[in-house]
């Protein structure tokens, strides 16, 4: 049996794994399942898996999990340093789809372990993407992309020489503001943006969809997984969001990964891989679906877009920067204290505030400077938005 442990497991990515491994209980082993303040669906999860350990991140949780769990084997845990100690307990894969940067650490301490790490939480590899990378090539543990633009370009990939790629474009749907008028983005509403056109993510995620600080997060993903150099990188917004990504070869060739919006095909692809099996995703008509559109990201719109290959060109710890500036702004503007508009000029200006910082200069990169890192621009981006709201 499979040794199977899944972070963030109550969340949208967590729940499709769930899925397709609960379609098969016999062939896995729930080593681990952990989630935040959703103690009910970790609870049942962990019941029906029968997981030897369920690690709730919220301490103050953690009668409520023990509760949950009563007349069970199932151990209850609490804590970062619980999920961190969930990561150590051997498995051969591992789901990394916490939500942020605190996804970051369970994610190496699994590669350490020897395990193969299914890696949607993107946050890893823009905050540390030198780190996990070096960790996976010097450990017994590998890293599969989960996000589905890098499975894609991963499978266009396969029996292919990277030195024959002239360029990655990795696709956007254009999120929920793809039509509106840059003044009606100025006051939209978090509940506006947190609809998605095409995709059922988590919130933080699809509002980072409708301001391509999700897609900006992908360019950098994808410099730092592929080690291309970001010149090479392309953005195409995709309104069907049925091409997830294209290769570009030096002979002219296009390869492009065509499939439904479910990610339960990146997950499975992941799972199973090297093998390809059988996975309950719907089969595309394309002579129904009839056209397929595409067209250049307008960068005044997405000043994401923008600081994404500004953040590339800075290079070493710009990407914890980037990565937590937005995050504060993110939450910001869930809690109505910022505009959507906004969310960009705070991540800058961030940026701006720190590019000569001694953090950002750093050349060695551990777990303790992207962490360092991260509360600083975090700290920085709470006094910026304080600066303007004023
Ligand atoms: P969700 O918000 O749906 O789920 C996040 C998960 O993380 C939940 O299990 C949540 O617990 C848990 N969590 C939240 N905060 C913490 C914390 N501080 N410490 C530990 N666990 C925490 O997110 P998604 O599933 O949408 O996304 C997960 C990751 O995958 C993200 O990095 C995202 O960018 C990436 N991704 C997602 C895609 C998607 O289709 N959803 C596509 C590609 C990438 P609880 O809910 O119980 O509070
Ligand atoms: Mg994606």
């Amino acid at each position: 049996m499979r040794r199977v442990s899944i972070f963030g497991a109550t969340g949208s990515i967590g729940q499709n794994t769930i899925d397709l491994i609960g379609r098969d209980p016999d062939a896995y082993d729930v080593v681990a399942l952990t989630g935040g303040q959703n103690i009910t669906q970790l609870a049942e999860d962990a019941r029906r898996l029968r997981a030897d350990v369920a690690v709730t991140a919220d301490e103050a949780r953690l009668d409520e999990l023990r509760a949950a769990l009563a007349g069970t084997d199932v151990e209850a845990a609490a804590g970062a340093e619980a999920i961190a100690e969930a990561a150590a307990r051997p498995a051969d894969w591992v789901m990394s789809a916490i939500v942020g940067a605190a996804g970051l650490r369970p994610g190496l301490v699994a590669l350490e372990q020897g395990a193969t790490l299914a890696l949607a939480n993107k946050e890893s590899l823009v905050t540390a993407g030198a780190l996990i990378m070096d960790t996976a090539a010097t450990s017994d543990g590998q890293i599969l992309p989960v996000d589905s633009e890098h499975s894609a370009v991963f499978q266009g990939l396969v029996g292919e020489d990277m030195s024959a790629v002239e360029r990655i474009i990795i696709t956007a749907s254009g999120g929920a503001f793809r039509d509106w008028a840059l003044e009606d983005m100025a006051k939209a509403t978090p509940e506006q943006a947190s609809s998605h056109p095409n995709w059922n993510m988590g919130q933080r995620i699809t509002i980072d969809s409708a301001s391509m600080f999700n897609k900006a997060l992908e360019v950098i993903e994808t410099k730092e997984f592929f080690k291309c150099s970001h010149e090479m990188i392309e953005v195409l917004v995709h309104p069907e969001s049925l091409v997830h990504a294209l290769v570009g070869f030096n002979d002219g060739a296009l390869m492009a990964h065509v499939g439904p919006p479910d990610m339960r095909h990146a997950i499975g692809y992941a799972l199973h891989y090297p093998e390809r099996r059988k996975l309950p995703v719907a089969r595309l008509d394309l002579a129904k679906i009839g056209a397929l559109h595409f067209r250049d990201p307008d960068l005044h719109r997405y000043p994401a877009l923008r600081l994404a290959h500004e953040v590339l060109a800075m290079g070493g710890h710009a990407g914890a920067v980037f990565n937590a500036a937005k995050e504060v702004a993110l939450d910001g503007f869930i809690d109505h204290r910022i505009g959507f508009l906004q969310m960009a000029e705070v991540v800058e200006e961030v940026l701006e505030r720190l590019s000569g910082s001694q953090c950002l200069k750093n050349a060695e990169m551990t777990l303790d400077t992207v962490t360092e890192t991260d509360h600083l621009a975090r700290k920085t981006a709470l006094e910026v938005i304080k600066e303007q709201n004023r």
